[in-house]
This record gives C-alpha cells, structure tokens and sequence, in this order.
C-alpha cells in the first residue's frame, strides 16, 4: 500500500481494527478513513454506498463485524447471523462498485468444522457440519470468504481472506456475558483478587484446548498479506501453539496473582473440543508470531487495570 493511500479501516474501536490504526499510524499512513456506528450503520446498504462514494477508499480492511463469545453466540443467533451478513455484503459490493484496490476480509477459525482434522489446514472449510453454539456466526463469514471468492472471479477483485484463531488484547470485549474466554478470566481473576475471594468459575471442563495469538501479531499478519498475497484461497493466522482451558485458567491466575482456587462449570458448554490451526501457507510468506503468550497476557492485563475505569462493560 503506497503511503499516501486512502485506507478504510471498518470497525476500528474493535480489537482488531483499533490495533490496524495504531499499527497504519506507525507506520506513517496518514489518510485512514473511520467512520463509528453513530456515524454509519454498516448494515444499511444505502448508507454504505454512499460512505464510499464519498470517501472514496483504496484499500479496505473488514475488521467490523458482531463478535462474541461462547453465550453470547449461543444467545443472538440473528444478530450473529444478520449483521455479519450485510456487513460483508454491503462492504464487499461496495468495494465493487467504486474500484476498491484491494480488500482484506477477515474472517475466523470457527468457519471450520466442529471436528475438522487438526490442526485446521485452509482447504478443510466446508467438508463437514459446524460448531452448533456458533454456526450463525461460522455461515455469515463463510460467505464472506464466498462474496470476496466470488468477486474476484466474475469482476476480477482482488479480496482476499484471512481467518485469524481467537485473539486478544487491547480494547478487548471484557464484559462477562459476551467477552471471548481469555478477557473475561483476566477480569474474573482481578475481580476475585480485589474482592480476596475464595474461588473463581471456569466455564465448562477446562478440558478443551485453544489458540491464542495477540492481536498485534494478527495485525503483523494482515498487512503481510496485504502487500504480498493476492489470491483465492483463504489463508489462516494462527499462534502456532494451543493451551486448554484449565492451563489458561491457571496461567492467568498466576499472572493476576490470585491466591484462591479454580472450578469448573460443567453445566456451562465447551463448545469445539479443540481449534489449531495449521499456519504453513502463512509460515510459507514469512510470517511468524512475535508475541509469546504469557508476555502477551501480562501486557494485556497491564492494559486492564489501566484502562478498567472506562472499559465497557
Ligand atoms: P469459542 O472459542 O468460540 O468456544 O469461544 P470462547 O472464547 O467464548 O470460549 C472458549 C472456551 O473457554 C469454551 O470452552 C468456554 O466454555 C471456556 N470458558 C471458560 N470460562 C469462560 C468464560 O468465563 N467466558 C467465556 N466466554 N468462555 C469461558
């Protein structure tokens, strides 16, 4: 991306969008277009193309989207479903429509199925029945992949899609009933510290095992792949190693410095019983992870307590 290019970056007070910002500002892009939900409704297909004819992008990143985690997905499924949708509908023709260069869609691991061979290689999407707590999720971005696949080969597009695995970090979700695992034990874990509490809840076995890459890796990552791949194929970002639950839960307790004890919900779901994925088509383009976990849980949870006064939730 030439450095004076105009870049849209949707969804930029996520996590993954805010960390592109600071990432892109680093770098001295200088003209990135952002527009918050007040201001444009992603969903509202009017709206959407005329943001665009009038901030004309060169380059877009599909970082916005409805996200959550394990309840929250099993909850609003038509939120899950709907929004992610016209999301990458109204995004992608608009790119379409008004010569969008280049367009990076992102999508993530749960687009595999429930229980695809591990670790997850690229060509294992569609080859068997989803993850049922959030398949509503899983299909809206499966056809996002499909809408960037599908404009590429008719008009000639050139959108590609990463499917990053569960990540973290700054401007994570931390609200308990819709946050992803590893920010709601970081405030579980604080809460109970502060309270001198005498246990903290897991959900579910602590049995299940996933992966956890910082956010600034997979941003590390989307920009690599902005500049050097141009193609069809869906391409995974992974941490390169896993962890279960029970490790994680255990791990964060250290690094919260809580005295009491772990339990576990079994009235609450696991969901897939593990999600690896294979990174040798990224690991091919000169792409590896930088961040190792427990640094990168540390600095996360440095973020959490500077930032809790005015996190949301
Ligand atoms: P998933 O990767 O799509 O299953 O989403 P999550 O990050 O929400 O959950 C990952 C795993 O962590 C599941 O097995 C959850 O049951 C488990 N888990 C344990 N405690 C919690 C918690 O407090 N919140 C969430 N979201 N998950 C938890």
């Amino acid at each position: 991306m030439e450095r004076d290019a105009r870049i849209y970056v949707t969804g930029h007070n996520g996590l993954v969008g805010s960390a592109l910002v600071r990432e892109l500002q680093r770098r001295g892009y200088g003209d990135l277009i952002l527009a918050d939900r007040a201001q444009l409704d992603l969903r509202e297909q009017t709206a959407v193309r005329k943001f665009f004819r009038e901030t004309r992008p060169n380059y877009v990143f599909v970082a916005a989207g409805k996200v959550g985690g394990i309840l929250a997905n099993d909850s609003y499924p038509a939120d899950f479903i709907y929004d992610n949708l016209m999301i990458a509908a109204n995004l992608i023709h608009s790119a379409y429509e008004r010569n969008v260069r280049k367009l990076l869609y992102l999508g993530s691991s749960c687009v595999y199925p429930k229980y695809a061979p591990q670790p997850m290689c690229e060509e294992d999407l569609l080859s068997g029945p989803l993850e049922p707590t959030n398949q509503w999720y899983a299909v809206a971005k499966i056809a996002g992949i499909k809408l960037c696949q599908a404009y590429r080969r008719q008009h000639g597009c050139s959108y590609i899609a990463a499917m990053p695995t569960n990540l973290y970090g700054p401007y994570d979700n931390f609200n308990l009933n819709t946050s992803h695992v590893l920010p709601a034990l970081l405030r579980k874990f604080h809460e109970a510290k502060l309270a001198d509490a005498r246990q903290v809840t897991v959900w579910g076995t602590g049995k299940p095992r996933r992966e956890f890459c910082h956010v600034d890796d997979c941003v590390a990552a989307c920009l690599h792949l902005m500049d050097v791949y141009d193609s069809e194929e869906i391409v995974n970002i992974g941490a390169e190693s896993d962890i279960s639950i029970r490790e994680l839960a255990e791990l964060v307790q250290d690094i919260v410095g809580f005295q009491g004890e772990i339990v576990f919900d079994t009235g609450r779901p696991d969901g897939s019983p593990v999600k690896r994925m294979d990174t040798s088509v990224i690991n091919a383009l000169g792409w590896h992870t930088a961040i190792e976990l427990e640094q990168g849980i540390r600095a996360t949870y440095d973020w959490y307590v500077r930032h809790k006064a005015d996190h949301r939730g």
